[in-house]
């Protein structure tokens, strides 16, 4: 299997050469030549495997510049049920990802029981035991500099924690995130965690990210690289769960089944729309956004107008807050039937912030054959399902659950079992709870008292060359 670029400027490249790259050099993103496609006799066999099992027979498939003994050893070290031990009481953890009946044909798949409760670290886990497993092999040591809001840097900095070839530094917004996250992050104690809360916004964190990134022989030489949402090996972990999910909820490979998605990057949903083009029987991918609904006026109108980072409107589900979908590129590379240069063409218009409308063109039609449906969800829609999910089914789910969860129902289809996509805990987001139940989120054993436990972080102006100093010193 080897990988191609989206704009077209990149000669077909194997997994382990575009793992610890951002974007292809061209600008566009990394992309199987092909995708491997599954016969009824796989999905046979797929269909009783546990997660390691079923995880290391579809990542073989797109990863195979790693000998299978040890992908598979790295595979079964990641998928436990000691990493992944955060389940409800009644799921079974050796699931990595168990499935929940809210009642029959409505299931919520259980994605964040891993060390930071959100789905990231389904991903994040595997990634950080790759690189390990690269980087050792190359005999090279890789530092990460990253940017966030809450999520992805607490995954992050779990995921590569006393790896000694890897140093993380993590950039958030003092003050900006919620006590539980911030505790998360800045308790770890591992002496390759960097955490930098920097006197501004997230935008400005995101800012210095890129300036350094940008600095081609600052990277260079301290080797800075990313794992930010747009790495290939995310995506690429993501399609497991797809199957796993499918398998759980129908008897027979015959049936379909609709899956939605809280989506802001684009990077969990196309992980499913991958796992539908290699065969896997989805019926209808359904993306919801919050009231950030860039893709939904995508999925619905044709029009894709990325905003700017200004105008991101701070939601009570942060993780959604996003203007520009760092993986949308992927998907309408398919869309446009693999044509880099009509990529090309669509992107001139988004890199220089403008929009682009595929209305009134053969293109829009293709949408629905690949299965897509949208919508939206606001503030009061998420604590009013999150209200009812409690009464009715007597779980509570996080607020980007309860968006996933609103658009899902709008788009369900009698007969077609759907499943939810749970994308974190409730517990990270405590103050929605309080708004919509009035009381505190239940938390999972061992993350009581987090927030008394000792800090280390560095505050710092949002000056990139007083950054770039910071990570030089650490790196020598
Ligand atoms: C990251 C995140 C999302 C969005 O996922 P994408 O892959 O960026 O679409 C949704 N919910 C939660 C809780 C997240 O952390």
């Amino acid at each position: 299997m080897r990988y191609v670029s989206t704009r077209g400027g990149m000669p077909p490249t194997p997994f382990c050469d575009i793992l610890l790259g951002g974007l292809a050099p061209d600008g566009g993103l990394t992309i199987p030549e092909a995708y491997p496609r599954l016969g009824r006799e796989d999905l046979a066999r797929m269909r009783p495997m546990g997660y390691r099992h079923l995880a290391f027979d579809i990542l073989t498939r797109l990863i195979d510049d790693i000998p299978a003994p040890d992908l598979r050893r790295l595979v079964d070290q990641t998928y436990t049920a000691a990493v992944f031990r955060n389940a409800r009481p009644g799921e079974n953890p050796e699931d990595i990802t168990p499935v929940l009946t809210l009642e029959p044909g409505l299931y919520l798949a259980a994605l964040s029981n891993g060390p930071t409760l959100a789905f990231k670290d389904i991903a994040m886990q595997l990634l950080g035991n790759v690189f390990e497993y690269v980087l050792e092999h190359r005999g090279e040591r890789l530092n990460i500099v990253g940017a966030t809001s809450g999520d992805t840097g607490s995954s992050a900095e779990y995921a590569m924690r006393g790896k000694p070839a890897i140093r993380v530094f993590m950039l958030s917004p003092h003050g900006k995130m919620s006590r539980f996250q911030s505790a998360q992050m800045f308790s770890l104690q591992d002496d390759n965690i960097h955490n930098i809360a920097v006197r501004g916004v997230f935008d400005d964190c995101q800012d210095i990210v890129k300036a350094l990134s940008n600095d081609a022989g600052f990277k260079a030489r301290l080797r800075i690289g990313a794992v930010n949402s747009i790495n290939w090996a995310r995506v690429a972990a993501q399609i497991v769960y797809y199957f796993k999910a499918y398998f759980a909820v129908t008897r027979s490979d015959d049936e379909e089944v609709s899956f939605a998605v809280p989506s802001g990057n684009f990077g969990n949903i196309c992980a499913g729309h991958i796992a539908r083009m290699m065969g896997l029987p989805i019926r209808r991918l359904i993306l919801a956004t919050n009231e950030n609904d860039v893709l939904d006026e995508f999925f619905r109108t044709g029009r894709y107008a990325p905003r700017a980072t200004a105008d991101t409107r701070h939601t009570s589900s942060p993780s959604m807050d996003i203007s520009k979908a760092s993986n949308f590129e992927r998907f309408v590379f398919d869309l446009v039937g693999r044509d880099p240069a009509k990529v090309r063409e669509l992107w001139a218009e988004v890199d220089r912030g403008r929009a682009f409308d595929l209305a009134g063109t053969p293109l829009l039609g293709r949408l629905r054959e690949f299965g897509f449906v949208s919508g939206s969800s606001s503030h009061a829609d998420r604590l009013a399902t999150i209200r009812r999910v409690r009464s009715q089914y007597g779980v509570t789910i996080d607020t980007h659950t309860a968006d996933g969860l609103k658009v899902g129902l709008e788009h369900r289809e009698a007969g077609v079992a759907l499943v939810c996509l749970e994308t974190a805990l409730p517990a990270k987001f405590a103050d929605a709870i309080r708004e919509a139940l009035g009381c505190e989120p239940e938390r999972p054993a061992g993350f009581e008292h987090i927030e008394d436990l000792p800090q280390r972080f560095e505050v710092m102006d949002a000056d990139v060359d007083a950054v770039k100093a910071y990570v030089a010193a650490r790196c020598r």
